[in-house]
């Protein structure tokens, strides 16, 4: 991931110049792979910003929202699937930025990436879950007869301590994703 190819440039001159005035920003982006555990926005996937600038000062302050669809893998059956991603924002670009908090505003320009791209990362799942009630894999994927599913089928033996015949009904799970779940945001 090289992360630093992408830039988008806005020009600010005209916000500067009207405070208080409403200034909206519809852009498109295709970034690199955003990425946090088993949950990611495909490289070049599209992601759509939808901001509202206005001046305060000589800072701008960024409204609104930044949407786009993550490919996430279940944690509780492995399986793929698609959830879309919004996230909201209010953000503050200023000639003196402070690290982590604002983000730069250079020659009346702006850079929205930076700002897309944290805002992506932050909204990600964490623990993603096809579905509230998924009931986990499916027994008879998991059969003893070796095949392309035995690598699977040893990898959730390793994580979750189960029996021979585990009950997947009632899927154990690992007691570390008890504290992402409680990270989890409400959807
Ligand atoms: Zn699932």
């Amino acid at each position: 991931m090289t992360g630093q190819r992408e830039s988008i440039l806005i020009s600010v001159a005209q916000v500067l110049r009207r405070a208080g005035v409403q200034h909206p920003l519809q852009r498109s982006a295709r970034l690199d792979e955003l990425r946090v555990g088993d949950a990611a926005v495909p490289a070049d996937t599209e992601i759509v910003i939808d901001l509202v600038l206005e001046a305060t000062g000589t800072a701008v302050v960024a409204t609104g929202l930044v949407r786009t669809v993550a490919t996430c893998a279940c944690r509780r059956c492995l399986e793929p699937f698609e959830q879309p991603v919004v996230a909201t924002i209010r953000e503050i670009f200023e000639p003196r930025p402070t690290e982590g908090e604002t983000y730069p505003l250079v020659s009346e320009h702006i850079d929205v990436v930076p700002l897309v791209r944290d805002s992506v990362l932050l909204s990600l799942p964490l623990a993603p879950l096809c579905r509230d009630e998924c009931p986990g894999p499916a027994p008879e994927r998991f059969s003893a007869a070796p095949g392309p599913s035995e690598d699977v089928a040893a990898d959730i033996g390793r994580d979750h301590d189960a029996g021979p015949e585990p009950d997947w009904t009632e899927p154990p799970r690992d007691p570390r994703w008890a504290a992402l779940d409680q990270l989890k945001l409400d959807r």
